[in-house]
């Protein structure tokens, strides 16, 4: 039986950290599509993880952000015409999350989006992210599950376990590099790859992704989409059928600040739909990263017990 998982990656300005100047206008749309965005998962009751930065739950911040690679009292910034408030925190934004009738899943996304990777990271960075994380999600009720890397750079992977993480978003299975060409789009409209989830040797379970919505876009997206409709929701309805025959995860995955034009918005709305067509209609089932978690650890348990 295969299941779809959608994941999100929250962060508003803190995306943008490294960027200057922020782009103000990317942080507005992504707050109006993070409310849509829970009004579209409602309508069709699909449930999703959300990945989000832990400064965003914050309803103010008296830190100094030691060491940030945006500098001291980042989050004091105000990017374009925007209020700082607005670009570095979201807590009513979250708390809409856990209000959804959608049985969504908080996921950890970093406490700043710092990738694990950066020249600036260090162990005792990474390590105070996750503790900032777990600190800030306590705050709404929630315990440090699935996580999310910045800029899916994996890392630390130990210390996600000291912090109480049990799962992780996994790099995609590359086939080939970021799509630039007209050529290359066209070849690239294959089926994304259908993942198997694993337990790592730090007894994390790893649900790669599979696919983010965005991902070749530009010129490039309009010569495609003039000829042959949005492919990527064709690539989707593809890899829908295939799960059903073949089973595994369909792991599709996005950003709220992705959502910039309507036909951002439709494209979402469409891949949602079939989504939920596929599981009216088929074996395939929706999950979350923390319910494909406890089920790959749960059947890695049965299966080590056999082979005691
Ligand atoms: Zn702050
Ligand atoms: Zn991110």
């Amino acid at each position: 039986m295969g299941s779809v998982v959608i994941s999100l990656d929250a962060e508003l300005g803190w995306g943008f950290h490294d960027r200057d100047p922020v782009p103000a206008d990317r942080i507005r749309s992504a707050r109006t599509a993070w409310r849509d965005l829970c009004r579209l998962f409602d309508r069709f009751d699909v449930p999703a993880t959300w990945a989000v930065v832990g400064h965003l739950l914050l309803a103010d911040c008296d830190a100094e952000h030691p060491g940030h690679p945006a500098g001291p009292r980042c989050c004091d910034g105000a990017p374009g015409a925007m209020a700082a408030d607005e670009a570095w925190h979201g807590r009513d934004l979250v708390e809409r999350v856990l209000a959804a009738d959608a049985d969504h899943d908080l996921a950890g996304h970093g406490f700043t989006h710092v990738h694990f990777d950066h020249d600036l990271m260090r162990r005792e960075f990474a390590a105070a992210e996750l503790r900032a994380w777990g600190a800030t999600a306590a705050a709404v009720d929630v315990s440090p599950g699935s996580f999310v890397f910045p800029l899916n750079r994996v890392g630390y992977r130990d210390l996600l376990v000291e912090h109480g993480f049990d799962a992780y978003r996994g790099r995609q299975p590359s086939r080939r590099g970021r799509v630039r060409k007209l050529s290359d789009a066209l070849r690239a409209c294959g089926t994304p790859p259908l993942v198997s989830p694993s337990v790592d040797e730090y007894g994390l379970v790893n649900v790669p992704a599979s696919a983010y919505l965005f991902g070749f876009d530009g010129y490039v997206r309009s010569a495609v989409e003039a000829v042959r409709g949005d492919p990527v929701v064709d690539r989707v309805e593809r890899a829908l059928a295939a799960l059903d025959e073949r089973g595994g995860v369909l792991h599709l995955w996005f950003h709220p600040h992705d959502l910039v034009r309507e036909r951002d918005f439709e494209r979402v709305r469409r891949v949602v739909e079939a989504v939920a067509r596929a599981r009216a209609t088929t074996d395939v089932r929706v999950e979350t990263m923390a319910a494909v978690a406890d089920r790959v650890r749960e059947r890695h348990g049965e299966v080590s017990a056999a082979a005691r």
